[in-house]
């Protein structure tokens, strides 16, 4: 077990760090008391009760109850535990680091001690934790190495009502997992012979389904009809309010209605639900440029960012209380949904709107998903109005008509019916399943699950019969998607895996690099923005000289280079240096964070590259004929013509399905469904350029009617034929 001790566990640590013993008593004793005056807390020795007799349950309990804090240390305070550890899977990262900062301030300890968290690519446990929060990713990824999850007396899958791919796929294992840990029966192993020789070592596994919503009968049942417990909330009345008519710019309309809270209403701090992070940043901008025109005594507003990608220190913002007289606006995607909860939240704005995951058939029907912005179901506008009511009356302001309302659909599609099950059907082969004879609570249809398996044919991850090759195991062992693992393969071959690693690594980092002053959401917000053009000019001709004449790709390296120079001409950790690469940063109109996480990145998937050197030949992936070698960069070095063509074939054989050749009359058209057309994305370095062929990173699709490729590199027509005539080896 390594402890990476990244930023967030130093951050877990501040409210004990300073301050005298006498300070950290009070901190505690407050924090107890909010502890104790929680709905959960007095049903807690019941809940321990049940837990003790029953192996399986279900807990359903409404938003801020404390059951994602508190149940996992009432387990733990209660001696339930044993040896083993408690886990408690979340579907986004934010959420898991954030709680596991929250309890492990409740339990007095730091974060990476007795409690917790692992994220993709950042992780803070030891060997004293008991507690650990992780995405539902991670637990996924652990099964990998530990197909009975050993290390776990209790598992809790929380959030399960937002029905992740993750989340249904973990709920079919765990079933399997708590048989074979009876010594019921035997569990698909992985196959590095880490075969236990007795399935009933590691105990009984309890398995706890946590949920906000009323949809337990479904886990229930799922679980052999597992008991149901309910926690009773607190609920206060929530007045709600509709538009009269429809918006389209729901950025402005949430500016509007809350600058009208502000000035006319009592206190009580404001929550805006908005899809992502760029109409966040856009509608922070212009929140705060009104607020400092408003007269004295009514600017005193404090705007909190709330989204996936937000650094741990601007977290703890959203959570400290204001000072008297101030006005907290908190702008959250549908992470402050269920997931966290702030305290002091009286007026919701609802734009009615978040951003779901989605595989859409035909034109990307290639085995990758893309965020789109759609309209939220009636069960989250619900959740969203309840975050109002937490602490007395409240009031949300739905930015839609209420026949907009009444037409929502009941519930969001489960994930796995919507989105590309090519990574997760992987991972299942390394286990030996596949969805066809798994057990879920949604089957997808056949035609997905043969659309995922056809995209790791292409990948050469699986062979004809469909059975997984030394390529896909391979590509397995790195936590990125498949088309980037394909791409990391391919670069030993052409000995640029350097090159590869960088780029695989910027586009994996939780943020963009690119900071894009004209991004913020218009009418459409998949629709490329109109505003700001002025600067989005400025921002171009300040990353003019890192634009490579392929293309995004290339682009992405040479800023990642840029910054490597940076840090080797003012490098380390003195205020001065630091500035410097800042303002460096700020003059690029690029994101610092960025560009630091993925060097991390690299440095963790260097380290796979590493464990495999040498050894090819036990994952049947040697070659007499070529020389491999992980870390090598192109011979004829950065810039050369040689360098961008070798490093784009390695990127391709990922994007196999992602190329697009172009006619004169129809414009590109994507080799995987030739009927369509698409246009190159505004934001690309290649926009309105024409090129015989291009390769892209994902489609976006908008409102309208329009279909954008992003990410885009120009390619050799010979690229996409050699890949069209390929056929994967059948090993
Ligand atoms: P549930 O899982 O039932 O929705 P939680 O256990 O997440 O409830 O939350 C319980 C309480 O803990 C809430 O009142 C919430 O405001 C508080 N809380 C959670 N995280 C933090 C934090 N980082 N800072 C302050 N309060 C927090
Ligand atoms: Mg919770």
């Amino acid at each position: 077990m390594r402890r990476a001790g990244g930023n967030d566990a130093k951050e877990g640590k501040k409210p004990w760090k300073h301050g005298s013993n006498g300070k950290i008593q009070k901190v505690s004793e407050q924090l107890q008391e909010q502890r104790r005056n929680l709905p959960i807390a007095k049903g807690a020795d019941a809940l321990i009760r049940e837990i003790k007799s029953n192996d399986t349950l279900v807990l359903l309990g409404e938003t801020g109850s404390g059951k994602t804090t508190q149940v996992p240390q009432y387990i733990l305070e209660s001696g339930v535990l044993g040896s083993g550890m408690i886990a408690v899977t979340q579907p986004r990262r934010v959420a898991a680091t954030s709680l596991a900062a929250r309890v492990a301030a409740e339990q007095g300890c730091s974060v990476g001690d007795r409690v917790g968290y692992a994220v993709r690519f950042q992780e803070a446990y030891g060997p004293e934790t008991k507690i650990k929060f992780l995405t539902d990713g991670m637990l996924a990824r652990e099964l990998l190495a530990d197909p009975l999850l050993s290390k776990y007396s209790v598992i809790i899958l929380d959030e399960a009502h937002e029905r992740t791919l993750n989340t249904d796929l973990l709920m079919a294992s765990l079933k399997g997992i708590q048989e074979a840990r009876k010594g019921n029966t035997k569990v698909p192993h992985s196959g590095k012979g880490k075969e236990r020789a007795d399935n009933s070592s590691c105990g009984a596994l309890k398995v706890i389904i946590m949920s906000a919503t009323l949809d337990a009968e479904k886990f229930s049942r799922f679980f052999g009809n597992a008991k149901i417990i309910y926690v009773k909330g607190r609920q206060h009345p929530v007045k709600i309010y509709h538009t009269v008519t429809g918006q389209n710019d729901f950025v402005d309309a949430a500016l509007r209605t809350f600058f009208q809270i502000h000035v006319d209403q009592p206190p009580g701090d404001v929550l805006i639900f908005l899809p992502g992070q760029e109409d966040i940043e856009s509608l922070e901008k212009s929140i705060s440029s009104y607020a400092s025109q408003l007269p004295l005594g009514k600017s005193r507003v404090v705007v909190c960012p709330f989204y996936a990608s937000m650094p741990q220190d601007k977290q703890n913002k959203v959570f400290s209380p204001t000072t008297n007289g101030q006005r907290k606006c908190i702008l959250s995607t549908n992470i402050a949904e269920t997931s966290i909860t702030i305290p002091g939240v009286r007026y919701v704005i609802d734009t009615g709107v978040h951003k779901e995951k989605r595989h859409l058939a035909g034109v990307s029907g290639s085995g990758f998903n893309t965020l789109l912005v759609c309209a939220i179901s009636k069960s989250s506008a619900m959740q969203r109005a309840g975050r109002a009511g937490r602490e007395g009356p409240g009031f949300c302001y739905r930015l839609y008509p209420e026949s907009a309302f009444r037409d929502l659909p009941d519930t969001s599609e489960p994930e796995i019916m919507r989105c590309s099950l090519a990574s997760a059907t992987l991972r299942l082969k390394c286990l030996q399943r596949d969805f066809f004879d798994l057990e879920l609570l949604d089957k997808p249809d056949g035609s997905a699950i043969n659309a995922g398996m056809k995209t790791l044919w292409m990948l050469g991850a699986l062979d004809t019969e469909g059975n997984l090759t030394p390529t896909g195991r391979a590509m397995s062992l790195f936590p990125v998607e498949p088309q980037q693992s394909r791409a990391l393969l391919e670069s030993r071959i052409h000995g640029c895996t350097r090159e590869v690693l960088a780029i695989v690594a910027i586009q994996s980092a939780s943020s963009k690099v690119f900071y894009d002053p004209g991004s913020g959401s218009a009418a459409d917000s998949n629709e490329p923005g109109s505003r700001d053009i002025e600067r989005r000019d400025q921002a171009q001709a300040a990353r003019a000289k890192f634009i490579h004449i392929s293309g995004d790709h290339m682009t992405l390296l040479n800023v990642f280079r840029a910054y490597e120079d940076l840090l080797k001409s003012s490098g380390g950790d003195s205020k001065s240096a630091k500035a410097e690469r800042r303002d460096w940063c700020n003059r690029h109109f690029l994101h610092e964070r960025a560009l630091t996480e993925a060097l991390d990145i690299q440095t963790q998937l260097r380290r796979i590259c590493d464990t495999m050197r040498g050894r090819e030949a036990s994952f049947g992936l040697s070659d007499p004929n070529i020389e491999l070698d992980w870390r090598s960069s192109v011979a004829e070095g950065p810039g050369s013509t040689v360098e961008a063509e070798k490093v784009l074939k390695c990127l391709m054989t990922g994007l196999v399905q992602h190329g697009a050749l172009r006619s004169a009359e129809r414009g590109y058209c994507p080799i995987m469904d030739k009927s369509k057309t698409i246009k190159i994305h505004p934001s690309s370095t290649l926009a309105g350029k024409k090129f015989d062929a291009i390769m892209y990173d994902e489609l976006l699709f908008t409102n309208s009617g329009s279909t954008y490729a992003r990410c885009v590199s120009a390619i050799p027509t010979s690229i996409i034929s050699d890949l069209s005539a390929y056929r994967p080896r059948s090993t």
